[in-house]
């Protein structure tokens, strides 16, 4: 898991930082071992330890990409008046970087280290990412239209000045 504080690795031979976030073994009353201590002390193996570090950070990029694009979705029908449309059009395309490396590590994960039950696991996220897809599709079409819409308003307005 990761360390709710700020510590130092239990074993005494050890005793390497750990700060608050990073991963180890930890436990309220034993404190926390880094990852090598407790791999040595036959907690998991190491490719285990991969394994699960591997599968949680893809949880955690995924909800927080599916936070980002629900935002996304949120801003344009708060304020489709006033939002900065290039803004959130630069905001789209880092979001689908984002998605194209979570991706990417996906298939790397599914190549190298999941077992049966974490293929299955991922590809129902692998099919939340395609979900999350199918939204940006339709913000960056209204992004789209938005801005086409506004090009033509102020074309509209010069004409007016100039008449
Ligand atoms: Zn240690």
């Amino acid at each position: 898991m990761r360390s709710p504080i700020d510590t130092h690795c239990a074993d005494p031979n050890c005793q390497q930082p750990i700060r608050f976030g990073a991963w180890c073994y930890y436990h309220p009353e034993t404190g926390a071992l880094c990852l090598e201590c407790g791999v040595k002390r036959g907690m998991s193996n190491k490719h285990r330890v991969k394994q699960l570090i591997e599968s949680f950070e893809l949880k955690e990029g995924l909800n927080a990409l599916k936070k980002e694009v629900k935002t996304e979705l949120q801003t344009l029908s708060d304020l489709k008046q006033h939002i900065d449309l290039y803004k959130l059009g630069e905001r789209h395309i880092q979001l689908q970087q984002q998605k194209e490396k979570l991706y990417n590590m996906i298939n790397d994960y599914l190549k190298n280290v999941a077992t049966q039950d974490e293929t299955k696991a991922i590809t129902q996220m692998q099919q939340t990412i395609f979900e999350t897809t199918k939204l940006q599709e339709e913000i960056r079409e209204k992004i789209r239209k938005g801005l086409l819409e506004r090009m033509k308003q102020k074309k509209k307005k010069k004409k007016t000045v100039a008449q």
